[in-house]
Formats: C-alpha cells, structure tokens, sequence
C-alpha cells in the first residue's frame, strides 16, 4: 500500500533515502513555510519543486507566501502571481506558519491574525481554484500551560522558551488563535483547510471532535502529535479514527536538519535509520494490537482494520490535496 506522509520537510535525495522510500513505498509532501520576514522559504520551496519535478512518485511540495507587508500596496497582488507560478509548477497546497497570529504585528503592537482581511482575498483565490491550505495555527495547548515534566511537549518548550506562552501573557490566548482560524473556516466554507498538527486540538480527540463537526472543510494532519495520541485512552482513540476516517491525513513533520546526501556515509546511515524509526514507530501504533512504545511511554496499538488505514496513509491525502493525484 502506498504511504503518503504528507507533512514534512525533507529535500533531499541521498540514495539511502530513496531506498527507505521505496522500501515502505511512501511518497513525501515536503512543506514550505515562510518563517521569517525574508523569503528564504522560496529555497525550500525551490528545492522541494525540483526534487517533485525529477522523482514525482516519491515527492511531491507545498508552497507559501511571504508574511504580510502592511506597508506594501502591492502585496496581495505579489502573493496571486507567486501561487499562480507556484500551483502551474506543480505545487499541491499552500501553507501558513503560526507566526500568523503569534509573531507578526501591526506597528501599534497588535498581533496579525490569520482572519485579518488582508489575507482575505488570498483564501478566496485559493478557494476558488480548489487548492487547499495548510495551516499550522497556535501551538499544542502546552504552550499556554506551565512547564511540566512528563508532558508530551515539555521538551520543545524548556528548549524554546521564546515559543512558550505561559511565561508571555501579553500575547494572544489558545482560544484567540482557535478562534480567528475558525472565522477563516467560516468565512470561505468552500476553502479546503487541513489543520496541521490536529489542528492544535491535540490533547483530546473530543475537542477536536466538535471541531470537526462544526467545520466539515477542515481536515487534520497527525504530523509532530503521535505521543498525544499515544497519551491517551487507545480505546477512545481507534473511536475516533474510525468515526473522522475520512478527514485525517498521515504526516510525520519531520525537520531535515543537515541534507544526509552531504553527511559522511556512517552518521547518512544513521540519520535515515532514524527516520525509518519514526516510521516504523508510527506504523506500529496504528498498526499492531499489542503493547507499542511510542517515545519512553507505552501505549496498546491501535488494529486500525485495512480500509481505515489505507484512507489514513493515502487516500484522505489524495482527496484534500488533489494535485497529489497524477494523471
Ligand atoms: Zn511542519
């Protein structure tokens, strides 16, 4: 069966990597995302596209757009004529990063949020030409919560502190960030968004349940949040899954941090034996009936049944990104 992980970040082509694709038969959607006021995102995205263009049935790519420029009457007009180029060029998707809503400003201080009529007529394009948008909005409700050990994201935020709300009251709440996407959803209800990271409704499949209810445009990826899955109830869990089969998508987001075709043969060996087990860890949760360990916790695997597994590796993919499909 083939396996979509369609949320990553990986450009790059080294021969053990295409031999851990092939062997597991998985297909890369690589992520662009504008992380900064700079448009360094568009080597990512160049990479990504090269990398569609010459091993299509292994990789596919999301484009971006640079963040807002408040000053620039010309904006808008830049951001249509990049996706234009971009979606011509093969891209599948367009991504926002959660610097909207928690990083860029107006010059008075207040902080742009993804709902802001600027970007409105963006979503509408999009929209309109069927494309979907990806959009990593907010953080894990940790983010907003105090450090505390044994939390599936304790690590990330005794790391990055900078990204940790609790100590920063000043910015936008969890629930702000949940909102202005949600007015998103409400305002373009043909707008196919999938909402990385279950959609920063991670801690309970319950919220994320009336979420979805609420918004049948939304999808959610998995990627980055096995181990808030794997923290809760299996039982209630597989419920889920098997009642949302349609509208969840497989990814891993993992961050290539050095390109392996460049590391010396042995560490090259290594970093893909690592990405093997983020995905053998994956397949088994999903997977097997017994015991799993999913980071240092032990969990009961899920026994997804074949078709649900086959719609979550590959086919919600294939239905909310269309452009996945070849003809
Ligand atoms: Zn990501």
């Amino acid at each position: 069966m083939t396996i979509i992980d369609a949320h990553i970040h990986y450009g790059d082509d080294a021969p053990e990597l295409l031999a851990l694709l092939a062997e597991f038969d998985i297909r890369l959607l690589n992520i662009s995302f504008a992380r900064d006021a700079s448009n360094s995102w568009q080597a990512d995205a160049d990479r990504y596209r090269s990398l569609a263009t010459q091993y299509p049935d292994r990789f596919a790519w999301c484009t971006s757009f640079d963040l807002p420029r408040l000053d620039d009457p010309g904006y808008v007009d830049g951001v249509l004529a990049g996706l234009e180029r971009d979606f011509a060029a093969g891209a599948v998707a367009c991504k926002v990063w959660k610097n909207i809503g928690m990083e860029v400003r107006y010059p008075d201080g207040r902080f742009f949020q993804v709902d802001d009529p600027l970007l409105s007529p963006i979503f509408v394009w999009l929209a309109e030409g069927g494309y979907p948008l990806l959009a990593h909005i907010a953080e894990p409700l940790d983010c907003w919560l105090p450090l505390r050990e044994g939390s599936p994201h304790y690590g990330y935020y005794s790391r990055n502190p900078e990204w940790h709300m609790y100590t920063r009251p000043d910015y936008p709440s969890h629930g702000e960030l949940m909102a202005a996407r949600n007015r998103v959803l409400e305002q373009h209800p043909t707008l196919r968004l999938i909402g990385a990271h279950f959609a920063s409704l991670e801690w309970d499949v319950d919220v994320l349940a009336e979420t979805l209810d609420r918004y049948p445009n939304l999808a959610v990826d998995i990627s980055a949040r096995l181990i808030d899955l794997a923290v809760q109830d299996s039982a209630k869990v597989k419920r889920f899954i098997t009642r949302y089969q349609d509208r969840i998508l497989f990814g891993t987001d993992v961050v290539m941090r050095t390109p392996p075709s460049s590391l010396p043969p042995e560490e090259r060996v290594q970093t893909i034996d690592a990405l093997r087990g983020v995905y053998t860890t994956h397949f088994a949760y999903f997977e097997a009936k017994g015991t799993v360990t999913v980071r240092d916790r032990q969990t009961v695997g899920l026994g997804l049944p074949a078709g649900v597994l086959e719609k979550l590796y590959r086919v919600n993919a294939e239905r909310w990104y269309p452009g996945l499909v070849r003809g």
